[in-house]
């Protein structure tokens, strides 16, 4: 699925944009391109994938 690619904790941003957590859709995070992805902030946070919403 195109528009659903993931983007792991720690790996390098490709596109600029608002990604939300997989794990929590209302965890959303604006990353850009060049800067590695974060972790997630919910709780005491946690790796995971990064879902581009636009
Ligand atoms: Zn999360």
């Amino acid at each position: 699925m195109k528009n659903s690619f993931e983007n792991r904790t720690g790996t390098t941003c490709s596109q600029s944009g608002t990604y939300m957590c997989k794990l929590h859709p209302a965890i959303d995070e604006v990353v850009i391109k060049g800067n590695h992805f974060p972790r997630c902030r919910q709780g005491a946070g946690h790796d995971t994938n990064w879902i581009l919403m636009g």
